[in-house]
């Protein structure tokens, strides 16, 4: 398995590649389809070798190509049953932030949020705790990880390899999400992280982050 890695926008998304072909974990952006396809073709892959698209949340920067990829791969696009309803209709959705700062940031976002709506749509696949992705090539299983939106994911990989949406971000260091909808269930979700014993994490925002990074933080903020 192969992990190539696009920044799409605001959040990375992630082309993960084995012998079966492709799934694309988040689709970036509003108008990011035709970047992401155009990086897999560099990576000798057809639009149609993509078997999943899988949006850890229903938030614009991860969301936001998830229709405009399908068109483009013909592929079905999965988001957890929780988070249907953020996708359901074109305004900006942010959570509460997680410090005055990221409120009074997400304060202003929301008030603009009107410029940058979401290609609203229905998922063809609704993701559960526990759901083997086997049937579309993946050695790999659905984790919920609530907190930052109710139906936030990770996907863990039989390999270690786990990729955590905006459940932990790494962009100066390892940290929960600036915005949560439930502080409570992201604390939980990083503690169900960090019992999985994953080798490597990939967020959404910000670096890849390693085992004893993964430790030093849970060590910190438990
Ligand atoms: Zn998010
Ligand atoms: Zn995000």
């Amino acid at each position: 398995m192969q992990v190539h890695t696009l920044f799409t926008g605001v959040a990375n998304t992630f082309i993960v590649e084995n012998h079966n072909g492709v799934m694309v974990i988040d689709a970036g952006m509003p108008h990011q389809a035709a970047r992401i396809v155009k990086a897999m073709r560099a990576r000798g892959h057809s639009p149609r070798d993509v078997r999943l698209i899988l949006v850890t949340h229903g938030h614009i920067d991860h969301a936001g190509s998830a229709v405009a990829l399908k068109r483009l791969t013909g592929a079905p696009v999965a988001l957890h049953r929780d988070d249907v309803r953020l996708v359901a209709t074109p305004n900006l959705k942010i959570p509460p932030g997680r410090t005055r700062t990221t409120e009074f940031i997400g304060a202003v976002l929301r008030a603009f949020g009107w410029l940058a709506p979401i290609e609203t749509f229905t998922p063809d696949v609704l993701l559960e705790d526990g759901q083997s992705l086997r049937e579309f090539g993946f050695d790999a299983r659905v984790i919920h990880t609530p907190g930052h939106t109710a139906g936030s994911v990770s996907v863990l990989c039989d390999d270690g390899t786990l990729f955590v949406g905006d459940s932990i971000l790494n962009l100066v260091h390892v940290a929960f999400p600036l915005y949560w909808e439930d502080a409570a269930q992201a604390r939980a979700s990083a503690l169900k992280i960090h019992s999985l014993k994953p080798r490597v994490c990939y967020t959404a925002h910000g670096r890849p982050f390693d085992a004893n990074e993964l430790d030093a933080f849970i060590a910190r903020v438990k």
